[in-house]
């Protein structure tokens, strides 16, 4: 193990490529995820809410298994079931021109875009933490936002299964303190909860609107507890002017919709994502201004 970091340290070009091409991979997995998640998350909601009304479960194809893993690989309009030859990432979508190799349905660009965003990303956080644990975690946290954001895009909910595992981990990492001191981890967590939660329980009770869900809570939670209290109010400033911009671009191109809004945990997991690339800057800034 120390050989290989050793080798990976002195050939910083080989360590960024092989980030690059795990990326690669690990966004053809995210695919998976953000297709099969959601999917999977609404049966059992469904499920559970035939169970609690009593009503019976009548569509037979629900029973059927459902997971990350099972079904393999299909298109989802003629069920051509996708070889291994062809489910190489980003290559075999341009090998098979972006259509469905049986029925010549065109493929969601979505799934390239994932794959290059998640390799560019972790490249990039490689390149800029070093051969490191905080190179490491950072890339999973990367790997989670990225997923997260594009099930907030299409299905409006930042899923639970994988916002808590991400906050309890930012706390247990920090118990060692890789990105934060424990303390301010801890008090990020509660913070990051509480401020969103306020902002919402005021917005409620003066317009009687819901501005937000609770999953954005949540991940403000999460940044909380992986880069201390300090970093909150940076990340909430950042989201919202990106927020504000993406809905007067809306606005002014007509297609923003009132009633429906804007979701914010893209934009939130991004200034965190932003956050935790600037803030070894920031420290090593205040560090020199001090010294
Ligand atoms: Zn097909």
């Amino acid at each position: 193990m120390h050989i290989f970091v050793d080798f990976l340290q002195n050939n910083f070009s080989y360590y960024l490529l092989l980030v690059f091409l795990i990326g690669l991979v690990v966004g053809s997995f995210l695919n998976v995820v953000i297709t099969r998640l959601p999917l999977m998350l609404e049966r059992g909601w469904k499920k559970e809410c035939c169970e609690l009304l009593k009503i019976d479960k009548n569509e037979a194809n629900e029973e059927r298994t459902f997971n990350l893993v099972y079904p393999p690989s299909h298109c989802p309009f003629c069920g051509y079931k996708i070889k291994i030859s062809e489910n190489i990432p980003l290559l075999s979508y341009f090998l098979l021109k972006g259509k469905c190799k049986n029925c010549k349905k065109n493929i969601s660009i979505r799934y390239p875009i994932i794959e290059i965003i998640s390799a560019l990303s972790v490249c990039f956080i490689a390149f800029i933490f070093g051969v490191s644990i905080q190179a490491f975690f950072a890339i999973v946290l990367t790997w989670a936002l990225i997923a997260l954001s594009a099930i907030d895009f299409e299905k409006w909910y930042l899923p639970d299964d994988i916002t808590l595992p991400l906050l309890w981990l930012g706390i247990l990492i920090n118990t060692f303190n890789i990105f934060s001191d424990i303390n301010s981890s801890v008090f990020g967590a509660i913070f990051g909860y509480g401020i969103l939660w306020s902002v919402y329980f005021v917005f409620k009770l003066a317009t009687g609107k819901i501005a937000m869900g609770h999953g954005d809570f949540k991940l403000l939670a999460v940044f909380g507890a992986w880069f201390g209290w300090q970093n909150l109010a940076p990340i909430m400033i950042f989201s919202a002017v990106i927020g504000i911009i993406v809905a007067l671009t809306l606005i002014i191109n007509k297609s923003y919709d009132k009633n429906k809004g804007i979701p914010f945990g893209p934009y939130l997991a991004f200034s965190g994502w932003i956050s935790m690339i600037l803030s070894p800057y920031l420290i090593s800034s205040y560090l020199n201004l001090v010294a």
